[in-house]
Formats: C-alpha cells, structure tokens, sequence
C-alpha cells in the first residue's frame, strides 16, 4: 500500500489528506503530522475566541473545490445558522473557530473510518516532524521529535507560514513577562490595568485580532499600534461588474505596463464613485501566472513598493470591524504609529519599543504588554525550524529566488540544491509565496494537489 505523509495539518495537510482519502480508487495510508497548533485547525482556525471572524465571506470559503456551495451547506446544520435566509449566510463571516469545526468534521471522516472497504484511510501523529532521510530504494523515512518515524512513498510539506521572527538585536531571544512573542498564545489571561498601553507591533489582520479581543473583554486602555506603512486593513464592499480591465494575455505586461494599466483604472474607478480594490479583485484568479511571468528584478520592485499597499487592499476585513477600528482611532483609544521596530528593551514592569519614527526621529514607546503580530518570518534561509535547517543541509529544498519560501515547480514538487525536482517531495501553501505570491488563502489553497483525481494522481 503506498504512505504518503504529510507535515502539517492546517488547512493545506487536512484538505490534502481529505481529498486524497475520498478521491483515491487505490488503497492508501495517509499520516499527517502536525505539532503546536490543533489538527485540522491549523493557526488560522485554532483560535478558540468567537470574535476572531474569516476575513472572506462564506459563500467563498468552500473547502472542496468541485463543491462551491459546501462551506455554506454544512453551515446550515448548525442550529445558529439554520434560520438564515439564503443570501445573508452566504454573505457572513463565519467566527474561524467555526470553521476549524467544519475542517475538522471533513477530516475525522476518514481518520479510522467505519467503512472497512473503503480503500484510504488517514493516521493522526501529534509530533514535530524534525527531518525527511531519502530511502536508497525510493520514498523516505520522516523523523519526528520524539524518535518515532514514518516510512513513506511520498512527503508533503504544509507547514504553513514560518513563526514571527525576533525584533532588534536580541532576536527571538528577547524575553520578558510583559511581551508576547506570538499573538496565538493565551496573552488575554494576563491583562494589565486599564491605566496603561498595550503596544501591538504590526498593523495588519492579527492586529486586528488583538484589538477585537481586548474590545471583547471591555480592556478600556489605550492600544498603540506600530508599523512601517502604517496601514491597517480595509473593509469589504460592494463591487461592481467591471468587465473590461484585463488585457486579454495578462502574462505579456511587464511590471511597469501593470502600474501604469491599475493607475488609469484606479483613477477611473474613483471618478465614477467605486472602489478601486475592484482592480484587485479582478486580477486574483491571474495573479499567479501573472506573477511567475515577471522576471526576478520587477518581483523584488513589487515587493519594495507595493505590496504593503496590495496587501491592504487584498487582506480585507469584514465592514463593522471596520467600523470599531475607525471608531477606536477617532476616540483614540487606537494610535497607529508609523516607523521602524528598531528594538525591544526591559523597563522593569514594561517593555519599551525602540521606533525609528517616519518623522526620522528615535522614540521609545512602554507597554504593559507588548505583542507581536508583525507577521510570518520572511528570510527563509534564516529558519531556525529544526525540518528545513535540515533539509537545507541534505540539499533536499532550496530558497526561491527571492528567499519567501523553497523552490517548487509547477507540479508541487520541491527543487533540491542541485536544481533537480524531487521524486518524493512535495509542498504546498505559504512555503510557494515566492514561487505564486498569492498562497495564503483559502479560495487558492483549495485548487492545490489533491484537489482533482488528475492532480491526485502526483502524490
Ligand atoms: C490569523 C489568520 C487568519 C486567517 N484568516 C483567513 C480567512 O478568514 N480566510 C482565508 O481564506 N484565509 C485566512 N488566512 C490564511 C490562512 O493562512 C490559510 O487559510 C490557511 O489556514 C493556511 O493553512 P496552512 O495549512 O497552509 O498553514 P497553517 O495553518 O499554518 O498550518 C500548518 C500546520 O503545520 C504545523 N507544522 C509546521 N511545521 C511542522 C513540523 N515540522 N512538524 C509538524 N507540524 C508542523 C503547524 O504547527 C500548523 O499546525 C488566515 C491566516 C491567519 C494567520
């Protein structure tokens, strides 16, 4: 019988593990390993707090891609959903720890199933996966942390996004009681008086995680929130059909073609009262060819002066969290400082945050407590994890080009030291954010490998 193990069980492991097990004809043992963060739930659907929302509708957050309508279907057997007209639950934002219901409900299907006959069946392992040995014969043993292994025919990585990286000089080494080095932790147990500040470094959607939270539990301090840019996330709205933007071979416009064609579409779009996020949402189901098209120095331009302001426009929330942001920053109760995290210092109680300001002057900020939510580790090369140190030094994956993830071709297959694609290795989600930029979401994760029997077939 052929194993394929999979390292990680967020969504990208769990849904690969579902669609593997419910569209195989042959039998197959699958065995996921995840570590850290619940199976099935991953980071993103772990949370336990109600208030932590999908940031996309339902309607779009169908886990199996030849079922649009299955997030949506099994929302309507719970008894909170069951009375919703029609286009109000297709249009809600869904709490994520719901969703981690729905992933979960998809993947214990298959986890010993009652169904002796049925040919695929999925083994849980709770353990970090720490190395991937090559067999001289083929396939490779998977090493997990506490000595057990997995000999398998096929690995997958779905280890999802790298942890935050350190701030300053002291790196990920900095400790102190008043800092949370991970906004997933249980920070909201230990909050201080309301006289004080929390500083939240970042201004992005985990940003807005903690600043629901402490509205959740009446925290009536001020939060301050710092980030280079700035930027917090937009609203959804309304859009429009908007039917003539594209060109009809995206892939031949080049970086500066691309600036130019959203400029004047932008600028149109604001003339006749729209949003011009419409852009963006038009160019989504494009924007990895779109992306593998651009050669290495438009990529890095990209990155260097406009995907902070992309980001932004893509990431949106939902309208009234939008609403309590802006409130918060009209009383105050929210400042958004913009300037460089330069470092974290102990202040006796406090943390102090050292702040290149946009103004070019140094300040220093003290919270009570202090979280970092500045978002996944962005160096690859730099990862600390135990796994990829490791399959860096066999020379089993290589950073892409512009070092966001590892280098994987077209078919998932991971490209080793020596250029070749592997036999038996294969990736999948944030790792690819190099490689197609956009990897994140649900609405692309869920057209990876083993979302078609064709596509199956390459595990
Ligand atoms: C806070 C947050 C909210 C989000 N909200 C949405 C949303 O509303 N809609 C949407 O479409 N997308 C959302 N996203 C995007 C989200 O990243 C994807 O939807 C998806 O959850 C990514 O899943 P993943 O399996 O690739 O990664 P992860 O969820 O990170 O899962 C990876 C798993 O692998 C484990 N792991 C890592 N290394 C090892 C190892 N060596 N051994 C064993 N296990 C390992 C990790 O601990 C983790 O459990 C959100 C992301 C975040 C962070």
């Amino acid at each position: 019988m052929t194993t394929v193990a999979i390292i990680g069980g967020g969504f990208s492991g769990t849904m690969t593990a579902v669609n593997l097990a419910r569209l195989s004809s042959q039998p197959v043992r699958i065995v996921v390993v995840n570590h850290r963060h619940p199976v099935g739930r991953g980071v993103a659907y772990g949370t336990p707090r109600a208030e932590h929302l999908l940031n996309v509708a339902a309607r779009n957050m169908s886990a199996v891609p030849d079922h649009p309508d299955h997030f949506v279907d099994w929302l309507r057997t719970r008894v909170e959903y069951a009375s919703l007209p029609e286009p109000q639950i297709r249009e809600t934002y869904a709490p994520r720890r719901v969703y981690g219901d729905y992933l979960r409900s998809l993947l214990f299907n298959y986890v010993d199933p009652l169904d002796d006959h049925h040919p695929a069946h999925i083994e849980l392992i709770d353990g970090e996966a720490v190395d991937v040995i090559p067999e001289p014969g083929g396939g490779a043993t998977v090493s997990i942390e506490d000595g057990c292994s997995v000999l398998a025919d096929r690995v997958l990585l779905a280890t999802g996004n790298q942890p935050p990286s350190g701030i300053g000089s002291t790196g990920e080494s900095f400790a102190h009681p008043a800092y949370v080095a991970e906004p997933w932790s249980n920070w909201h147990q230990q909050l201080p008086e309301p006289g004080s500040d929390i500083i939240v470094l970042g201004t992005g959607l985990s940003m807005v995680d903690v600043f629901l939270t402490l509205g959740e539990l009446n925290w009536s301090g001020n939060i301050i929130a710092i980030s280079r840019n700035g930027m917090i996330p937009q609203a959804h709205f309304r859009g429009i059909e908007y039917p003539n933007f594209l060109p009809p071979d995206p892939e031949q416009l080049n970086l500066q073609q691309w600036v130019t064609l959203m400029e004047q579409h932008c600028e149109q779009l604001r003339r006749i009262g729209e949003n011009p996020g419409i852009i963006v949402d038009r160019l989504r189901p494009h924007t990895q060819r779109i992306w593998r098209s651009l050669s290495l120095d438009e990529k890095q331009a990209f990155l260097r002066q406009y995907a902070p302001r992309w980001n932004v426009i893509r990431h949106r929330i939902a309208q009234p969290i939008h609403q309590s942001l802006t409130e918060a920053l009209t009383s105050s109760r929210l400042r958004v400082v913009r300037g460089s995290i330069t470092e974290l210092s102990d202040c006796q109680q406090n943390v102090g945050v050292n702040v290149k300001c946009l103004d070019g002057v140094d300040r220093t900020f003290e919270g009570s407590l202090v979280i970092n939510c500045t978002g996944p580790n962005a160096g690859f090369s730099q990862s600390t994890l135990p796994l990829f140190q490791n399959l860096l030094q066999r020379g089993l994956i290589r950073p892409d080009e512009l070092d966001m993830g590892i280098d994987v071709g077209p078919d998932f297959t991971v490209t080793g030291r020596d250029g070749e694609n592997s036999s038996f290795l294969f990736a999948i989600g944030p790792l690819m954010k190099g490689t197609l930029w956009e990897t994140t979401a649900v609405p692309e994760l869920r057209g990876r490998p083993c979302a078609s029997p064709k596509s199956c077939s390459k595990l």
